[in-house]
């Protein structure tokens, strides 16, 4: 709801913006005009912005009115003794040269994203003072250059963006940029480099979360490193960082597969193919977040479920995390959608999860009856309920805030425990997720799209890492 209004806020200004500006150039334009009326109408114009000035404090709009009343007046033989007394007395306070009509520019309330295709323009400096290149080192991010930098080539300072949500935290250094990098972090908004003058290129890091930067030299390197987390960077000397993500495994195991098509949703869209897509996005994010990752399938082949449990109990992964997707019989399936995340709790199951844990749990139920029961019993512990119980809530939470922030309208997550036997082979957390109901058209619609995909993942991979982040806390 808050961000729908700060949406229209921002359109409304935008809006604003661009009328009041048009506005303003017919009312210059009837200013110097011989038509009397046409300079009534445009005295009549600067009194009204003159007052929306004052309302929002717009300096450099309140004298560009008072102007305009100035001239009109004079024109029109009108007294306008008081405007000019509040001009000269404004003047004097900002103690700038009086700005002229001609030189106004509205403020921009919004930036124009240009687009990814335009190359942007080389710039022909003749200086050698070149940045090179750019690389991550984990969550350091790594600038080379040409020459050797020397503090005094670099001046650092912050921005809080007055009314905006967010950091700015910007780099002047004194070097040029050949060609405009595009440099990506899946945790910051932007970062943009680019000429700011002949000599001078400005980075500016955008985060929504602050990022307290740090930053060091290095030869021919500057080397910031961004992030919260003290374990990427320690403050004395910016080295080379190795992120405790490598020591730890992640096993992602997407559902189904194969003959086992798993749900079957509307317009025939298939559980397993949604939730292999899903999962090889998860891998992804979490590989580059630096985490050893395993899959049960990474293409559509049958699966049982008693090769999946029997891998992950070889391999004795930190985390499992297996990716499904929900469905209800038609004369439901427009009511029923939404994320759920379970955790394997032998003595709970709602009566919702109950049904579902008959679904999960048919592919090869039977087959494993037996030998499971005796592994269920034994690698079942009251931690390993509560560490799932974390993992999940932390999953739960990130996704849905992900994709909220990309303005989809989700439910909150359902977090609850249940028995569903593929959760069974980890010794550690592990948790199951239904993505969403395949039999709601417009649930089912957005599960296809490679961008809510994304996002979701990006959502799930941030509740992992959050899960690391409070587990080494407690
Ligand atoms: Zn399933």
């Amino acid at each position: 709801m808050l961000r729908l209004f700060t949406l229209l806020l921002l359109l409304s200004t935008l809006l604003w913006a661009l009328s009041s500006q048009q506005e303003l150039d017919l009312a210059k334009k009837n200013l110097y005009s011989h038509s009397k009326e046409r300079q009534f109408s445009a005295y009549d114009t600067y009194k009204r912005y003159y007052i929306k000035a004052l309302i929002k404090d717009d300096k450099a709009l309140i004298l560009r009115c008072l102007d305009g009343i100035c001239i009109a007046g004079k024109k029109l033989r009108i007294d306008v003794s008081s405007y000019e007394k509040k001009r000269k007395n404004l003047e004097k306070k900002s103690q700038k040269k009086p700005s002229k009509i001609e030189k106004y520019n509205p403020p921009k309330p919004v930036t124009v994203k240009v687009s990814k295709n335009k190359k942007s323009k080389r710039l022909k400096l003749s200086s050698k003072r070149g940045l090179r290149g750019f690389r991550w080192e984990d969550k350091l991010l790594v600038l080379s250059f040409d020459f050797r930098l020397k503090s005094r080539d670099v001046n650092y300072f912050t921005l809080k963006p007055e009314g905006n949500k967010g950091y700015r935290y910007i780099f002047d250094v004194d070097a040029i940029v050949y060609e405009k990098p595009v440099i990506k972090h899946r945790e910051i908004k932007r970062i943009t480099i680019s000429q700011y003058k002949t000599n001078k290129i400005r980075i500016v890091i955008e985060s929504i979360k602050p990022l307290h930067p740090r930053f060091s030299f290095e030869d021919n390197e500057l080397r910031i490193a961004l992030g919260v987390s003290t374990v990427y960077a320690p403050k004395a000397k910016v080295g080379v960082f190795k992120s405790q993500n490598s020591k730890r495994l992640i096993i992602i195991d997407p559902g189904h597969g194969g003959r086992d098509g798993g749900a079957v949703g509307y317009k025939r869209h298939l559980e397993k193919d949604i939730v292999l897509k899903i999962s090889k996005k998860l891998a992804k994010i979490l590989r580059s977040d630096g985490y050893r990752v395993k899959m049960t399938r990474d293409k559509d082949k049958t699966v049982s479920l008693k090769y999946r449990t029997k891998y992950t109990r070889k391999n004795h992964p930190d985390l499992f995390i297996s990716i499904h997707a929900n469905s209800v019989p038609k004369k439901n399936a427009h009511k029923a959608k939404g994320i759920e995340i379970y955790y394997l709790d032998p003595k709970r199951g709602s009566q919702r999860s109950n049904r579902l844990e008959r679904k999960e749990n048919a592919a090869d139920y039977s087959a494993m009856n037996s030998s499971m029961t005796k592994l269920f019993v034994a690698t079942q512990s009251r931690a390993k309920v509560i560490e799932s119980n974390f993992l999940a809530i932390d999953m739960g939470q990130n996704v849905v805030s992900r994709l909220r922030e990309k303005r989809y309208k989700v439910k909150d997550a359902k977090v609850a425990g249940g028995n569903f036997w593929v959760l069974v082979g980890a010794t550690s957390a592990a948790v199951l997720v239904e993505v969403g109901f395949v039999s709601n058209p417009s649930e089912v619609n957005l599960l296809i799209k490679n961008k809510y995909q994304n996002t979701f993942a990006e959502g799930l991979a941030d509740g992992v890492n959050q899960y690391f982040r409070n587990k080494e806390r407690r």
